[in-house]
């Protein structure tokens, strides 16, 4: 059986997303982040859509190997990187280019044979996440530095809270931290994500690590993807596979959580949290059907969902329902679950068919 749930991803949004980052930045080499499959939106496609850019950055070892293998000659920055043995054999293998952010991880390139690689050092600067102290620094700069294995080091920070509008003062306590710890060495830098690249054009320095604004996602709260000049990229979209109609007090769904006060008519729609639509989306969150605004009805099931039809014109069994993108922002729809576009975008379930447009 197949279900008409599909995600429709916009190749030429990809693109056109990849020149708004470049107009941002237009002096910086540009990391695309596609782990996490891309977030969500297919690695090899986005990969392809994006083949310009100077780089890429991933966390999954197996999908940087893959785009080495299909023939990506430039950098592959692996963000995470605790590798055992078998994994650094990979790493230098396949050229990729790890991210230094522990002491403890100098010694795993003693077990290089042959090959230098290009490193990362991941600096902490105050998110408390990832990242040498600014005291342990020296020392690690030091050891690479006479490593025979370490061709180019670039030295990286991120930002907690550069989305955050109220958190200018953090992103500029990092920004500062940063300059002080790295200005006595002479290596490229890389600390912007994408509100560092949009808000913060002091903050690019020679690489800038953009995510969501390649999906088309604001990153920001008081600001749309279209407000940004930003277009989605992934459109999730489905179709009404029952209708009813409903008698004032009829109730819907799961523990009927929503009540009709009236007659009304309702659709249901073969989209559920399963697919990675989130649960906890209430009633009143907004699809689109037929290309009219309508609203979620009830709780979300495993499989479906159900949607207002009341005043929506020309419904039918079979009709197109958008639940995100085009038109309707994931933002939006983030907003009304309580979660951010990252992790519905990221939260796409396996079984959810992309198709590449
Ligand atoms: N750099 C690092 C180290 C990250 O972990 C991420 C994403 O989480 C990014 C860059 C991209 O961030 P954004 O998607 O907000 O642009």
């Amino acid at each position: 059986m197949s279900r008409p749930i599909q995600a429709i991803i916009d190749y030429s949004a990809l693109v056109h997303n990849l020149t708004i980052v470049r107009q941002y930045a237009p002096k910086a080499r540009i990391l695309a982040v596609l782990k996490a499959n891309a977030y969500g939106h297919g690695l090899l496609h986005t990969a392809n859509a994006l083949k310009n850019v100077d780089g890429f950055a991933l966390l999954e070892l197996e999908a940087a190997i893959t785009l080495r293998t299909i023939g990506y000659q430039q950098p592959i920055l692996l963000l995470e990187g605790f590798f055992s043995t078998k994994e650094i054999a990979l790493v230098e293998q396949y050229q990729l280019s790890p991210v230094i952010h522990h002491a403890e991880q100098v010694s795993m390139l003693s077990d290089f044979k042959n090959h230098k690689i290009d490193i990362f050092i991941k600096v902490n600067t105050g998110m408390n996440r990832l990242g040498l102290s600014p005291k342990q620094l020296p020392q690690v700069i030091k050891e690479l530095t006479n490593n025979q294995h370490v061709k180019n080091i670039t030295l990286m920070t991120h930002f907690a809270s550069a989305d955050d509008p109220s958190e200018k003062a953090s992103v500029l306590r990092q920004l500062r931290c940063f300059e002080t710890i790295t200005e006595t060495y002479n290596y490229p830098c890389s600390l912007a994500n994408s509100a560092a690249i949009i808000n913060y054009p002091e903050t690019h320095s020679d690489w800038v690590r953009p995510g969501i604004m390649l999906y088309g996602a604001s990153p920001f709260p008081d600001k749309t993807a279209a407000d940004l000049n930003l277009l989605p990229v992934m459109t999730l979209s489905s179709k009404i596979i029952a209708i009813h109609d409903l008698e004032a007090g009829d109730k819907v769904g799961y523990h009927g959580l929503f009540k009709a006060d009236d007659r009304m008519r309702i659709g249901i729609v073969a989209c559920g949290y399963a697919d990675g639509y989130p649960r906890h989306a209430p009633t009143g969150t907004p699809v689109l059907v037929n290309n009219q605004r309508s609203r979620l009805l009830g709780r979300i099931s495993m499989d479906m969902l159900a949607i207002d039809l009341t005043g929506v014109k020309n419904t039918k069994l079979g009709d197109p329902v958008v639940l995100w993108g085009k038109g309707i922002p994931v933002e939006e729809i983030a907003m009304y679950a309580g979660t951010s576009s990252y992790q519905l975008l990221c939260g796409l379930s396996a079984r959810v068919d992309r198709k590449f447009l």
